[in-house]
């Protein structure tokens, strides 16, 4: 069975643990296509050379989580070729048989526009720095650098020519600035599973 969700938004909204715990419940494969980009930006050098030569190992690496390898992702995700040399992966991966989800920012308007279930994602900027900071712990950068960071790289997300950051025509919008993860996950497994046509109890 071939089923595609794509799981877009901003930075820090909640698509990563939703995005895991729906692939958990479903039985389905799971791609944060923002390691991709966080895996050229972190291999130094030209970034359309290291994205045409992405190894598993590169997206092993265990610093691409990092505010740094976040920013330096967002720089390299607006050059169009990075972008072309990631699409067939990205799409290989979504149509692999047993169902998959990807999480990103173009999933369900660029690379997977046919997805079966398409969810955008987001919340208040404030609400995303806040979770940030606090995953980032003590002695890591102050609230108001990390929502100038987050402020910044939407924007840059937004802005870019290829491949901006919006919510495809036909995604579903889940807004989780008031919501727990409990109840953000719960809605995004009931959209999926009125596609799957399984009964919700
Ligand atoms: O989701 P994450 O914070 O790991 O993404 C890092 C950066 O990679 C984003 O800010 C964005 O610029 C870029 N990205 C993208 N398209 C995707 C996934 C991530 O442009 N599908």
């Amino acid at each position: 069975m071939q089923f595609t969700v794509a799981i877009d938004g901003p930075a820090a909204a909640g698509k990563g643990t939703i995005s895991r715990a729906v692939a958990r419940d479903f039985g389905f494969a799971h791609l944060d296509t923002g390691l991709l980009y966080r895996a050229v930006g972190a291999k130094g050098g030209n970034p359309v050379t290291a994205a045409k030569g992405l190894t598993p190992d590169d997206l092993a690496r265990d610093d691409l989580r990092s505010l740094e390898a976040g920013e330096a992702a967002s720089q390299v995700a607006a050059i169009p070729e990075v972008r072309a040399a990631l699409i067939a992966f990205q799409r290989d991966f979504a149509r692999r048989d047993g169902g998959a989800v990807l999480d990103g920012r173009d999933i369900g308007t660029v690379i997977c526009p046919l997805a079966e279930v398409k969810l955008f994602i987001t919340a208040s900027a404030e609400t995303r720095a806040r979770r940030r900071w606090l995953e980032a712990g003590d002695g890591a950068a102050s609230f108001e650098d990390v929502l100038r960071q987050v402020r910044d790289r939407d924007a840059r997300d937004m802005a870019r020519a290829d491949a901006p950051l919006c919510a495809a025509s036909d995604a579903v919008i889940l807004d989780t600035t008031e919501m727990s993860i409990t109840q953000a996950v719960e809605a995004a497994r009931t959209t999926i599973a009125a596609r799957l046509g399984q009964p919700q109890g």
